[in-house]
């Protein structure tokens, strides 16, 4: 698979982390202002997934054939021989027991037909790069959000980037899917001011249909937290992928589940978007819900009465694209 349960170390038993890319000042990641820290790697395979570029744990290389104009300059950058032109169309063939993943390549290209898709980072870098955004923290109430990909998959990197944060007072918040074992979980927790967890389907079997695994080890680590010592708050977020997870039953099994959970603050609906559909062609996998329709305005909305009519007892909002 392409996803690790572990970390990796340099030559010099640096911890490093595979991250995707980092945003700065988001305004739907947490309190105030957030840096967000996007990695690399997931278990899981969402069938509505809007990042396809953060599945694979290691950087990779997008090439989209329709913009490409065979104009070779990728090929004549390439310092390994890597690349070459097809004989049947002008089409760049990747030679990928040579690339080295330089990019190179990627920043000759005039047409942005090749993409470059995350990079190593070492703790003290990530952690560098939060604390330029500090003074926006200490204005806005703000702080580092750790997403995904699932941050659960490189744990000590995640751990270590939020100790540091957290010592230096900057609050901390972690965007998960909770599929993980519970060793990779207890790292984490006792540096987390806040999680946001996805619960995607109520029902076990179409959990599974529509992610790839069930749900059971997610809903058991969402009750194991809220047991736990440790005084963090949690969102729980819904997707809501019209036809997949948005009927009343399931709605109502979601809030009977976020009922029992006593450090719940808040429940989010994401509405469905379709913003990543461009990354699947430039990394030539099939987008699975192709004809699907993204829900209107008000149907998101009348879905969020809904729900605040099942006797949550927290505050119902609504986030994501309008599409
Ligand atoms: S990433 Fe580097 S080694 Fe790989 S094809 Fe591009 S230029 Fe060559
Ligand atoms: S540089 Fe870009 S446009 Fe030119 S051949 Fe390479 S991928 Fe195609």
């Amino acid at each position: 698979m392409g996803y690790l349960w572990g970390d990796l170390m340099n030559q010099d038993a640096e911890l490093l982390g595979s991250v995707l890319r980092i945003e700065r000042t988001s305004i739907h990641d947490g309190e105030g202002l957030r840096t967000v820290l996007f990695l690399k790697g997931c278990p899981l395979r969402c069938s509505w997934c809007s990042t396809p570029e953060s599945q694979l744990s290691y950087t990779e290389k997008g090439y989209a054939f329709d913009l490409c104009l065979g104009c070779g300059k990728c090929i004549r950058s390439c310092p390994e021989g890597a690349l070459s032109m097809s004989e049947d169309e002008p089409k760049v063939l990747n030679d990928i027991t040579k690339c080295k993943k330089c990019f190179i390549c990627v920043s000759k290209c005039p047409r942005r037909a090749l993409k470059s898709y995350g990079r190593l980072m070492s703790v003290q870098e990530a952690v560098r790069e939060i604390i330029k955004d500090e003074i926006f923290y200490f204005h806005s109430g703000g702080g580092i959000t750790i997403s995904g990909g699932e941050p659960l998959c490189q744990p000590d990197f995640v751990a270590k980037i939020l100790q540091e944060c957290r010592e230096r007072g900057i609050h901390t918040a972690m965007e998960t899917s909770f599929y993980a074992p519970w060793e990779n979980i207890e790292k984490i927790l006792p540096w987390l001011n806040f999680l946001y967890v996805d619960i995607k389907h109520m029902d076990k079997k179409l959990h599974k249909y529509w992610v790839g695994v069930d749900n059971l080890q997610i809903l058991a680590n969402i009750r194991k937290t809220d047991r736990s010592e440790y005084p963090l708050e949690i969102a729980v977020r819904i997707p809501m992928i019209p036809g997949v997870n948005d009927s009343d039953i399931n709605l109502s099994a979601t809030a009977e589940f976020c009922r029992s959970i006593k450090k719940l603050k808040e429940v989010e609906l994401l509405a469905y978007h379709r913003l990543g559909i461009e990354t699947y062609k430039y990394l030539g996998i099939d987008y699975a819900l192709k004809n699907l329709v993204p829900q209107s305005q008000e149907k998101i909305l009348e879905r969020a009465v809904f729900l605040s009519r099942q006797n949550l007892g927290v505050l119902i909002r609504v986030g994501g694209g309008f599409v």
